[in-house]
């Protein structure tokens, strides 16, 4: 059996690289070999115990890689074609999947929530030499020659999920739109609402770095919530409320000033991941007749959506490379861990090159 180096979570607080068998493509599958993935802020939670996987597993899932080997069924694709795979790995053809929820992926059955994130979480991930690609011909999205592997790489998770909080907010042509938190997933709900058409987008951070990066990409305000009582401002810079609030933390606080940001009818955009116990005030929600609404949505993935976005950074309409701060060998990823978890030196996104 040949060996590859990948990071193996070994419990809470510890992970290591490690030699371990390299992947192999069977019926329908194909093994990439990885050449830049990244570390997210999910894997933060995975190491440190608070999103629970298996010990043993391969952390990872925003993979760009070349196509190393196909299995039986796996049509119009060759060997050494650059790809992109989705941190959402759908089966296509499954009741989810077939009517659109690709990320609630029931694989070839009905609906599972959170079923179609697979990579770091129920299978091995993208940390690693060589990476096995679940549903193959659903997944690899062959990347355009023009394009950098790190054009492209936040497009598996970050940028996918980002955009996509903006998306499920229905941002109109001419809407306002405050973001909480201007972290890599914020950042990139804060690009999604100027490309689709917000005119006043309100970037919500308390770090100084992350709101001149929130208005490199698209934000005409920043507000420090230290410094200002964000929702009177908010509701002073739009006259009531904004059209669309994204929530890009996960915590009860932000939670709850997007719904108080709101006007009447708004939409409440939730990217976040909570734990716990979640509270809509009534006070915050007109007792429930203010015809909010409230959309929740997981990274949106499947090699269509990953053509999509790839599209729009080819076309020039946004360029994600500036979240890219810092880059790691793979067997530095500790380094990058630490440096990612303490957020020192002012990181955004780590890239790992394998
Ligand atoms: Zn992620
Ligand atoms: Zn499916």
């Amino acid at each position: 059996m040949q060996k590859m180096k990948a990071n193996v979570f070994k419990g809470t607080n510890k992970f290591s690289i490690e030699e371990v068998d390299r992947p192999r493509a069977k019926a329908g599958e194909a093994v990439i070999r990885v050449t830049l993935t990244t570390i997210c802020g999910t894997d933060l939670h995975i190491v440190r115990g608070e999103y629970p996987v298996i010990p043993g597993l391969i952390i990872g899932h925003e993979p760009v890689g070349v196509i190393d080997e196909l299995g039986d069924g796996v049509t119009g694709y060759e060997i050494g074609d650059r790809v992109l795979v989705g941190a959402i790995t759908p089966c296509g053809q499954c009741r989810a999947c077939l009517s659109g929820q690709l990320s609630q992926c029931g694989h070839g059955e009905g609906y599972e929530a959170i079923g179609g994130w697979r990579f770091g979480n129920t299978i091995n991930g993208s940390q690693a030499e060589y990476l096995l690609v679940p549903n193959a011909q659903a997944n690899l999205a062959k990347i355009p020659d023009e394009l950098s592997d790190e054009q492209v790489v936040l497009l598996a998770d970050i940028a996918s999920t980002g955009f996509s909080g903006a998306e499920s907010g229905g941002v109109r042509l001419g809407d306002s739109v405050v973001i909480f938190a201007q972290g890599p997933i914020g950042l990139c709900a804060t690009a999604g609402a100027k490309l689709m058409g917000a005119s006043l987008i309100i970037g919500v951070e308390a770090d100084e770095n992350r709101r001149a990066m929130a208005q490199r990409m698209g934000a005409d305000v920043t507000l420090d919530y230290r410094e200002v009582d964000v929702v009177a401002e908010v509701k002073k810079l739009t006259g009531g409320g904004v059209d669309v609030a994204i929530e890009a933390l996960g915590i009860q606080q932000t939670f709850e000033s997007c719904l108080r940001c709101l006007r009447p009818g708004g939409t409440l955009s939730s990217l976040g991941v909570y734990s716990g116990k979640l509270q809509v005030p009534y006070d915050a929600f007109a007792a429930g007749l203010g015809d909010y609404r409230i959309a929740t949505t997981l990274c949106p993935g499947g090699k269509e959506r990953m053509r999509r976005l790839m599209s729009v950074v080819q076309a020039g309409r946004v360029d994600l490379t500036p979240l890219l701060t810092h880059t790691v060998p793979l067997e530095k990823i500790d380094d990058g861990y630490r440096i990612f978890g303490e957020r020192l030196d002012g990181v955004l996104k780590v890239a790992v090159k394998p």
